[in-house]
């Protein structure tokens, strides 16, 4: 299920029980002048476990959670939300992830992401101009999550040709054409999202929320999840925690696509146009982290694609970033 969503000035939204507010730092000062609250408890997560949640969580009050920012706080907003059995109300202040539109909260184990089942928001407010006068390079960082399409899409149908998947992950045809269509969605919007434009960063929305439930409906995430985010993952032991999500995914895209051969033009475009930063990783980490990912990604039992593949002289085909 998708959440009721609500488009509205943050002024004129009314709200009178008492808060637990789960927030990201800069996004609550964004908004706080607007987004009047009577907030009687606040935490902001710095880690995305249980055991940190459970432990921060322990003396929550308040009668509804609102979360204020990026995935992180939306993850452990979720998961609090569930915990303390209240209602969840999330004001993204950024169309920077898919987090606020899914039911699962990503938490780190042993070097890797896993997803636990928590809930989605059971309500989402948005106020376009404040996500437009937001940090360029977080607007509209979700687009990652609808390009990775682009490369999840081709490790789906390679795991099919390796006969790599299980019945409940099969390959649907027709789920690869919308989740094509779903693609274009995002690669012709990307120019007017990044700057800022209402329509663009509407359509972007759009694209994370057809892409969240067509995930929803098939049971898994193979058209839109593949070793580009098996990438991210890796290279987020290196880079550090805290890093936004379209840092890592954004190359992770590039690098992934131009092994598997395809072309990677109107990607690369798309990603710029949203001010995703490419040039963060330090090539030799890049390097590294493609050489050591079949292992890793065999380690951590993670869905079959290109990433288990690789080998040096697959390695000679890495764009320029
Ligand atoms: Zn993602």
């Amino acid at each position: 299920m998708l959440p009721k969503t609500d488009y509205m000035p943050l002024r004129e939204v009314a709200e009178s029980r008492p808060v637990a507010l789960v927030y990201g730092g800069p996004a609550w000062e964004a908004v706080k002048e607007r987004l009047r609250l009577n907030v009687v408890w606040r935490f902001e997560p710095r880690e995305a476990s249980r055991d940190y949640w459970d432990q921060h969580g322990a003396d929550l009050r308040g009668e509804v959670i609102y979360a204020v920012g990026g995935g992180l706080a939306v993850d452990t907003a979720k998961y609090l939300a569930v915990t303390h059995d209240l209602p969840l109300v999330c004001v993204p202040t950024a169309v920077s992830v898919d987090a606020f539109l899914t039911w699962a909260s990503g938490v780190r184990r042993d070097g890797c992401v896993y997803y636990i089942e928590t809930k989605p928001p059971d309500r989402l407010i948005l106020d376009f101009e404040v996500i437009a006068a937001g940090p360029a390079s977080i607007r509209a960082a979700g687009i990652c999550d609808v390009l990775s399409i682009a490369t999840g899409l081709w490790d789906w149908r390679f795991a099919h040709d390796c006969g790599q998947l299980t019945p409940a992950t099969a390959y649907i045809p027709y789920v690869d054409q919308i989740a094509q269509g779903i693609l274009r969605g995002s690669l012709d919007c990307a120019e007017a999202a990044g700057r800022g434009d209402r329509e663009g960063l509407k359509q972007l929305l759009d694209c994370l929320a057809l892409e969240v439930q067509l995930c929803n409906q098939t049971g898994h995430s193979r058209p839109e999840e593949g070793s580009e985010h098996i990438f991210a993952y890796s290279v987020e032991n290196v880079m550090g925690k805290g890093l936004p999500h379209g840092d890592l995914v954004g190359p992770g895209i590039l690098l992934v696509a131009a092994l598997q051969e395809q072309d990677i033009t109107e990607l690369r475009r798309a990603l710029l146009d949203c001010n995703i930063p490419l040039t963060n990783i330090p090539a030799d980490v890049i390097r590294q982290t493609l050489r050591d990912l079949p292992e890793y990604a065999r380690r951590h039992n993670l869905p079959y694609g290109i990433a288990h593949t690789l080998t040096d002289s697959s390695l000679q085909r890495l764009p320029v970033l």
